[in-house]
């Protein structure tokens, strides 16, 4: 069967946060991009409610971060079932906090970015099958029968993705919470806190306002446990709230309920051939400590710029398997922390309750402990292995470096830098070297001479992450580490 023309550098399968990011980071890149979204409609039915420090500076770094905080109301900590706390307030960021707003709020930002940079998003096109070659892959779906063409695909397809499915890439593991109840209801009387969390024995229960009247319960109670398919009636919610909140805020009219599970889940591999997965599709895990839809964003930030640059031609082939080396450890660690939280919130026996007091008391005693524990739910202290030798500051974050400024409009900020989608190279001195680069590099100087970077000259990735650094480097290396990264010029 002969292959159609290629239509798209890269087809996206699905419409949700991490396909809408990916889609406005490659259509910024100025390459075209199709998403194929199976719904006909724009999603109404928000499950994050989480955006943590780490996402809100991928955000910033698109321009979004103010907008979204716009929408939505900060906590400095965040409750987990009610028995665990995190303390965000000290962590090293321009957000140090978690900002509770609806994820519909973040996917129309993201929607309206990508729209704007050019994507193409086509709704009620449900992917059904896919072939590769060497040159594309072929993506069908069910509607017309129409087929698409792109040199890449990445499936950001959610937990049931068809992409993997048809990918053959299995998703490996176990459910971890069953006959969980979500519903949107109104309330009587309003909770006195943005987040209402609390656990008993008997089992926990969450509100969270969606911002206009509405409020998203979800509960869970141990003794009643029944498949999801079982129809929800409002008194279980209003039982199981009451009994763990001791009130139930008079909640009333729901506009929607469902009963979930909740798996923890990972795919082994994260591309085969010229097909990716990202977010759910290549892990799912508990929603405790609101992980999920931040994992699957940085996935996108870190798939995005290494395939506009092979795209582009400036970075081999090679350089789109770093992508399952740097993400598949931070998807396990985040089933790791997501698995570790439920399961001591949901603590039932002796034992377990006794692990679950000396794990909090140890949480609020030891400040390194609760520091990494902020960090580690944050976001904020993840890092990618870094080539032996390197230099120390080479594989993590950078944080938002205060830049000098070089007239007006230009960025005072590292993440204003970002903005262009671009390599950032911070150096005290002007560097005429970085000239045959410029297409594809974003020069900067730090606002201190004198500070802790003075004789250092460092390269940002395009999603924040430090590619190389080294002091006082000569223009050899320099040019050389430009080249290893940006390509050729
Ligand atoms: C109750 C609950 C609370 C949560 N709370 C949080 C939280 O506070 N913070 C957090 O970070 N995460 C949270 N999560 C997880 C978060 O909602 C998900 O991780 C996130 O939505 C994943 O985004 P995604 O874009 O990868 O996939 P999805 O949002 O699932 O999007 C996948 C898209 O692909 C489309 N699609 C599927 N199949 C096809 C096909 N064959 N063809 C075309 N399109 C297709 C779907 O229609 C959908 O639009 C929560 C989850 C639950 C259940």
């Amino acid at each position: 069967m002969s292959e159609p023309q290629l239509t798209s550098d890269v087809v996206i399968v699905g419409a949700g946060p991490t396909g809408l990011l990916l889609a406005g980071d490659l259509a910024t890149a100025g390459l075209r991009v199709t998403v194929l979204e199976k719904r006909g409609t724009e999603s109404n039915l928000t499950r994050a409610f989480a955006v943590h420090a780490r996402t809100l500076e991928a955000l910033d770094a698109r321009g979004l971060a103010d907008e979204l905080i716009a929408t939505g109301t900060r906590l400095s900590s965040l409750q987990i079932f009610g028995r665990l706390q995190v303390e965000l307030g000290n962590l090293p960021t321009r957000f140090p906090f978690v900002l509770i707003t609806p994820q519909s709020n973040t996917e129309r930002l993201l929607q309206e970015r990508a729209l704007k940079a050019g994507a193409t998003i086509l709704r009620g096109a449900e992917v059904i099958g896919l072939r590769q070659d060497a040159e594309g892959v072929s993506v069908d779906v069910s509607e017309g029968g129409e087929t698409h063409r792109a040199r890449y695909v990445v499936g950001t397809d959610g937990v049931r993705s068809k992409v993997r499915e048809l990918l053959g890439i299995p998703f490996p593991g176990e459910s971890v919470i069953s006959s969980v109840l979500l519903a949107d209801v109104r309330l009587e009387r309003e909770p006195a806190e943005v987040l209402t969390v609390g656990a008993t024995e008997q089992g926990f229960a969450f509100l969270a306002p969606f911002g206009d009247g509405w409020y998203r319960v979800i509960a869970w109670d141990r003794a009643r446990q029944l498949p999801d398919s079982a129809p929800v009636a409002l008194s279980e919610v209003v039982d199981i709230t009451r009994t763990v909140l001791g009130v139930d805020h008079g909640l009333h009219d729901p506009r929607w309920m469902s009963r979930f599970h909740s798996d923890e889940r990972q795919a082994p591999d994260y591309r085969s051939g010229r097909v990716f997965l990202a977010g759910d599709a290549a892990h799912c895990h508990s929603p405790a400590g609101g992980q999920g839809m931040n994992t699957g964003l940085q996935d996108a930030a870190n798939l995005s710029w290494k395939l506009a640059a092979v795209l582009r031609g400036w970075s081999p082939d090679a350089l789109l398997d770093s992508y399952r080396t740097e993400r598949h450890p931070v998807g396990r660690t985040v089933l790791r922390s997501s698995g570790a939280l439920i399961r001591l919130a949901l603590a039932h026996s002796a034992p377990a309750r006794a692990l679950r007091t000396a794990v909090t008391s140890a949480a609020r005693h030891l400040p390194p402990m609760a520091e990494r524990g902020a960090r580690t739910v944050s976001g904020i202290g993840i890092s990618y292995q870094a080539p032996k030798g390197a230099h120390h500051l080479v594989g993590h974050r950078v944080p938002d470096l205060r830049l000098a400024s070089d007239g007006p409009g230009s960025p005072q900020r590292l993440h204003e830098a970002l903005r262009a989608g671009k390599f950032v190279l911070v150096s005290p001195d002007e560097l005429s070297v970085t000239q045959p680069w410029e297409d594809r590099l974003v020069t900067a100087a730090p606002a201190d001479p004198h500070g802790k970077l003075r004789d250092t000259v460092l390269l940002v990735r395009p999603d924040g992450y430090a590619a190389w650094a080294a002091v006082d480097p000569s223009r050899g290396e320099l040019r050389e580490a430009l080249a290893e990264w940006l390509g050729r010029p």
